[in-house]
């Protein structure tokens, strides 16, 4: 049976104060459920108090972001031993906001990822075409060049750490979900490319999410789906209901995929 991942990103929203207030409920929210992997992504700022009140819960903490050196005169930058040394398991790398608005390129992408296997932080790499590049029908090609470029020289022992998410950006923040088979489309076709650059083993072991504007009612439909292994959650991640209510959605989704 598959295991969910739920991802939330908080992205800049929630003070210290009010991130403690989400989480707190958040884990209330999740202490039942056993059959879903679960991250929460909170701003640089709040990691810390965020990552001692998830101690001893089964949801792990990640990041945002990440600069690839180890340390350095970056300005403004988080070096990933900062985020172990803070609980950070995960770390979502690749953003679209970041491409789009901070001009992040494939091939930084792939240098941030090289450092944080390093560190044993585990990447959460989003790729993923705009909304003139899918009416252009030029949506696998630019899928394929992010996935050639961004896992450039990756080994098989280190493509397996990684996670994807398939996040269309005209998906993103829109309110706009990419319908199930569009998105099992893309998925299944990320899953080749694993297995032909790579094995089908290490293709099957590879979680890959969908992300765009997923909420309570459509999680099911979409980890319904052969090659969909759960979500990152933006906005639906700022409320404690509904990302509990996506995360129990997704457990009972699969668990009745698995009883049929
Ligand atoms: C995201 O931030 O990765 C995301 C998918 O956002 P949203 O769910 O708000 O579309």
């Amino acid at each position: 049976m598959k295991r969910p991942l739920i991802a939330g990103n908080w992205k800049m929203f929630k003070t210290t104060g009010e991130a403690t207030n989400l989480v707190q409920t958040i884990k209330a929210g999740v202490y039942k459920i056993n059959d879903c992997d679960m991250v929460i992504c909170p701003p640089f700022t709040a990691l810390a108090a965020v990552s001692k009140i998830l101690t001893e819960t089964p949801i792990e903490l990640g990041a945002q972001n990440m600069h690839p050196e180890t340390e350095g005169a970056f300005t403004g930058e988080i070096s990933p031993a900062m985020l172990k040394d803070v609980g950070c398991r995960y770390v979502i790398l690749g953003h679209s906001e970041r491409r789009q608005y901070f001009f992040e390129t494939d091939a930084f992408v792939n240098e941030k990822i090289k450092t944080a296997l390093k560190y044993s932080l585990i990447p959460i790499v989003c790729i993923g075409e705009t909304l003139e590049e899918r009416e252009d029908k030029r949506q696998f090609e630019v899928v394929k060049n992010q996935f050639d470029h961004s896992f450039k020289d990756l080994s098989k022992e280190e493509i397996v750490k990684l996670v994807i998410a398939y996040e269309p950006v005209w998906a993103i923040g829109t309110g706009k979900t990419a319908t199930p088979d569009q998105a099992e489309q893309m998925h299944s076709y990320i899953r080749r490319l694993l297995k032909e650059k790579y094995s089908e083993d290490a293709a099957n072991r590879i979680a890959i999410l969908y992300g765009g504007s997923v909420k309570p009612d459509n999680i099911a439909s979409l980890v319904k789906k052969p090659n969909i292994d759960g979500a990152l959650v933006g906005g639906a991640s700022l409320k404690a209901e509904s990302f509990v209510q996506i995360v129990s959605q997704a457990v009972a989704e699969v668990e009745a995929g698995a009883s049929s």
